[in-house]
């Protein structure tokens, strides 16, 4: 495995692999690797001849009142669970290498990026959108891997490669969970004993939700109101939105539609947790194809 720190050394790595026709795949992260990346890098790992992952802590997706200071970091771990997995290139590039000085370019995805977890984090999806576009550009993979958790980040990711016309396909891979279904996060390590207890409270509404939900005897609005009834009573969260959205367009729905998803963000102290959940639904939705 070769740990890779600067553009001209990852260029020529990709240079000589391209000329092989060996198919690439990629997977970006901010590091402190947990399974939730690993399930990624497995599956990059069966579909490609190279696995390259990166790893960087992007600070412009972080607000100035976020945690970029405190975001856990450790590379000797993630060296070796990288390794592991049999990673071939860990990009492990510095904040000076990624953006040096009159960095002026930012790459924006109007509309989907304002919503959601947009709404709050300010410019967020442009610093993700940005650090996506320059490594896709580096690493020119041919497949991609995204995790289901950040859905709303996997659909301006789409939309982003659909409308740059990046020669790259993606793939997503679903959310992986603790044994009480709180999502797998980076953050999670920040909660105490009774934030990580009660944190379970979201995954467990939102299977509920989606039982009530495909039963088709409720609106989104009854179900978004059971799911932030529920969160209330059985914790201390502060509900950052609750949204049924179309997958697609992320268009908030009235109706149940094929695909729909339940996304939700709330904070157990200073740590804000997002999750989401697939809606199967019964009507169709004349907007998809
Ligand atoms: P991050 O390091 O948080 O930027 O995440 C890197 C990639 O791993 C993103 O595509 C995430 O969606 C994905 N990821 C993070 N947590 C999980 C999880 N629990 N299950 C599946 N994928 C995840």
């Amino acid at each position: 495995m070769k740990i890779i720190k600067s553009i001209s050394s990852l260029k020529k790595e990709i240079t000589k692999n391209k000329t092989k026709n060996r198919r690439i795949g990629f997977v970006p992260t901010m590091g402190a690797l947990h399974e939730g990346h690993l399930s990624l890098i497995r599956k990059c790992r069966r579909e490609n001849d190279i696995c390259i992952i990166s790893i960087f802590v992007n600070p412009i997706q972080f607000g100035p009142s976020e945690d970029l200071a405190q975001y856990p970091r450790d590379k000797k771990k993630d060296k070796l669970l990288a390794q592991k997995e049999k990673v071939d290139i860990i990009f492990y590039p510095s904040k000076e290498t990624i953006y040096p000085r009159r960095f002026l370019t930012n790459v924006e995805v109007t509309e989907i990026s304002d919503i959601l977890c947009g709404k709050k984090r300010k410019g967020h999806f442009r610093g993700v959108t940005t650090i996506v576009a320059k490594l896709l550009n580096l690493v020119e993979p041919e497949t991609l891997y995204l995790g289901q958790k950040d859905f709303q980040q996997t659909v301006i990711i789409q939309q982003m490669v659909k409308d740059l016309n990046f020669n790259v396909k993606i793939k997503i891979g679903p959310t992986v969970r603790e044994k009480d279904g709180l999502a797998l996060s980076s953050r999670n390590a920040y909660l105490n004993i009774q934030q990580r207890r009660e944190a379970g409270v979201l995954y467990r509404t939102l299977k509920e939700a989606k039982k009530r939900a495909e039963s088709g005897k409720y609106t989104p609005q009854k179900i978004i109101n059971f799911t932030s009834q529920t969160i209330r009573q059985e914790s201390k969260a502060k509900i950052e939105y609750i949204e049924c959205v179309d997958a697609v367009n992320l268009k908030k729905i009235n109706n149940f539609y094929n695909k729909t998803i339940l996304a939700l963000a709330a904070k157990f102290g200073k740590t804000r947790l997002i999750d989401n959940i697939t809606i199967n639904g019964t009507k169709k939705n004349k907007t998809q194809t």
